[in-house]
């Protein structure tokens, strides 16, 4: 569940241009966060969406194409200025106030960018304008588009009717996210029930008055229960807990989400909310996807029988039974994967957290993006919104010239966003002098990461570098505003430098008291990983499958899901209802779920340029330059094809996950 979060009101997207050199630049100055208060927040909101329609207002009033371009960026500022920070606080301030407020304000802004794409005066000096160089040709491109898909060229009936779909959709998205958030469900076991789970999640999760351990639904609860809970009774307890989360109450949501969609495709004549979505992303089409999706299903169907096969054997022998009679459930995945994990592979996760202490893996993470890029990071002192939060300047290491900051929030609190995710705060303009800005937040344990979450902690950071090491000359376009299906390359990519000898033989300098892994524990881990890559992607693929039969033709979810999942080898569990915390597909990865495996097969191919040395400066400035500064300025397939210097292929995605690599 490594995502990157970013608030997507209707539509829209920008690009870049050259500017000329400039001479002795003046060091731009740090830009931090406001942090309001309740009031203050929608008081800010009120504020902004009336400086917005002002500007729009002006922006209208302009004769011809003029330098729409320019004002367009400084429009786009204002609204990300606002909008960014009301989302981040929205999921992590510790005030309930305060996340309660970001909601109408979110809902506000939706309505507010449905208008202004689908402003025909703005739309006919957009189209007007003749555009001087490559970035602001995408650009115009991307502007255009946005225009289009909210409904600028359709007749006024049509037009009404698509923004009160976008309208309805962020309400249905609010609400479906907030069933989740504040699902009250709570399972209860006895203390006997925790047997086998590691002190570290004991200490965490103490006895209530009457002796019981209390777990809510939170990942960091969940997911280590699973993988070490040794009675399958208490994990089948949990699991069916945990595959009811957000309620019947989801599904509808869900069904009425899609059912929008399709109707908003419809008003375009376009057969599917698929076509719709998938026309602007690197896909081009639905068959470009679904083809994918059966090479990858075709790629891990038997090797996800084989893996069932060796956790029914691992089942049996545990239970001292013949394998024969022996069922794998669902909820014995987890369980038994950890077990061959650990006796097979001699890879205990547990024990990986004093080989990382979680200061430390934040060093390490920092001096491979300090090795690759040619920066440093600095902490600094600023005000946050929590005391456990970090700021850092990004620096260029040689002029020691301020580039970018982000923050820190690492830990899990009540009420806090409770996923991993980079928040980008605010987007790069080169032609405006404005730094980036971006928030990492994760739920990590304050003593020690396990290797999962080292990765998870690479990943997110390379969303991270992404935002703050962008050049972009336009906002709309800076970083991470990249196409679906490429966004998650860079994470997947910055995952590798937790898997390879070489960078982590750096944790010996970051910290030279830590235990180390030797070449042939780093071999285990990464034989350890591969256990499992058969059901890993047979369950990416569910997933994607499910997410493009919904975007194809809505009808009831569960029904879709049940079909699907019940054809697969473990079978669907009666009594489950995934898709009503599938909170992906209700907000802005629907039909864009299968990109996570598009993006990895970038990823994968792109990380071949590297070769034998993973911390080569030489490829990371190249990629630097061609890949992380461009941001949505330059055509995906065109970075990617700069950066290799030939035609992407798909071979290194396939060897990796049918385990040839
Ligand atoms: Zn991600």
């Amino acid at each position: 569940m490594r995502f990157l979060i970013a608030f997507v009101a209707a539509a829209a997207a920008f690009s870049p241009l050259a500017v000329p050199a400039q001479k002795a630049p003046a060091q731009p100055p740090r830009a931090v966060m406001t942090l309001y208060d309740a009031p203050g927040m929608t008081r800010a909101c009120d504020d902004g969406i009336k400086r917005a329609q002002a500007d729009i207002r002006h922006m209208e009033a302009g004769k011809g194409a003029g330098a729409i371009f320019d004002e367009w960026n400084r429009l786009n500022i204002g609204i990300e200025d606002v909008v960014n920070t009301v989302y981040l606080l929205g999921s992590v301030s510790r005030d309930k106030a305060v996340r309660d407020a970001a909601e109408p304000c979110l809902q506000r802004y939706t309505t507010l960018q449905a208008d202004l794409f689908q402003d025909e005066k703005l739309f006919a000096r957009v189209k007007a304008a003749p555009p001087m160089n490559p970035h602001q040709a995408k650009l115009k491109k991307d502007l255009v588009e946005g225009f289009e898909d909210t409904g600028v060229a359709l007749p006024p009936d049509k037009r009404k009717r698509a923004k009160e779909i976008f309208e309805k959709i962020e309400e249905l998205r609010q609400a479906f996210d907030r069933n989740i958030r504040d699902d009250p469900t709570r399972v209860t076991f006895k203390p006997e029930e925790l047997e086998g789970m590691p002190e570290s999640y004991l200490k965490a999760h103490a006895p209530d008055a009457q002796g019981n351990i209390v777990l809510r639904l939170d990942y960091p609860s969940y997911i280590p229960f699973l993988q070490n809970a040794k009675r399958e009774d208490a994990r089948k307890r949990y699991y069916m807990a945990k595959l009811n989360e957000g309620g019947a109450q989801n599904l509808e949501l869900l069904l009425r989400i899609f059912e929008l969609r399709r109707e908003l495709a419809s008003l375009y004549g376009l057969p599917s909310f698929a076509d719709y979505a998938l026309r602007r992303k690197m896909v081009g089409s639905p068959e470009v996807v679904n083809k994918f999706l059966s090479d990858v299903k075709a790629a891990v169907t038997n090797l996800e029988v084989r893996e069932i096969a060796d956790l029914r054997t691992m089942k049996a022998r545990e239970l001292d039974l013949p394998s024969v009679g022996v069922q794998v459930s669902r909820w014995d995945v987890p369980y038994y994967s950890e077990k061959i994990r650990r006796e097979q592979f001699k890879v205990d996760q547990e024990k990986l957290r004093k080989y990382f202490p979680t200061d430390k893996a934040v060093e390490y993470t920092f001096l491979v993006a300090q090795t690759l890029y040619g920066v440093k990071f600095n902490e600094v002192k600023v005000p946050v919104w929590h005391p456990d939060v970090r700021y850092f300047d990004v620096v260029d290491a040689k002029s020691g010239r301020f580039i970018s900051g982000f923050y820190l929030d690492l830990f899990p609190r009540e009420g806090k966003y409770n996923h991993a995710a980079a928040f980008p705060i605010r987007g790069v303009s080169r032609l405006a002098k404005r730094t980036p800005l971006v928030a990492l937040v994760t739920n990590f344990d304050r003593e020690g990461l396990n290797h999962d979450e080292l990765e998870t902690l690479m990943h997110e950071f390379g969303h991270v570098l992404h935002g703050v090491l962008s050049q972009a000359d336009y906002n709309p376009q800076a970083g991470t505003s990249v196409k679906g299906d490429f966004v998650e390359a860079p994470s997947q990519m910055f995952e590798e430098w937790a898997r390879r000898e070489q960078p982590l033989d750096l944790f010996k300098k970051v910290c030279p008291d830590c235990p180390h892994l030797t070449a042939q524990q780093i071999q285990q881990l990464e034989a350890a990983r591969r256990f499992g890559q058969g059901i890993r992607y047979a369950r990416q693929w569910l997933y994607a499958a499910f997410d493009m039969a919904l975007a194809t033709d809505p009808k009831p979810p569960l029904a879709v899901w049940k079909s699907l999942e019940s054809a697969t080898p473990l079978g669907h569990v009666e009594g489950t209802s995934f898709p009503s915390s599938f909170s992906h597909i209700a907000n802005n990865y629907a039909a864009g779920y299968y990109g996570y495996m598009w993006s990895e097969v970038i990823a994968l191919d792109m990380l071949s340029a590297f070769k034998a040395n993973m911390l080569d400066p030489a490829v990371g400035a190249r990629y630097r330059d061609t890949i992380l500064a461009q941001g949505g300025q330059v055509e995906e397939m065109d970075m990617v094809k700069r950066f290799l210097g030939r035609e992407p292929s798909n071979e290194a995605f396939f060897q990796e996950i049918t385990g040839r690599r």
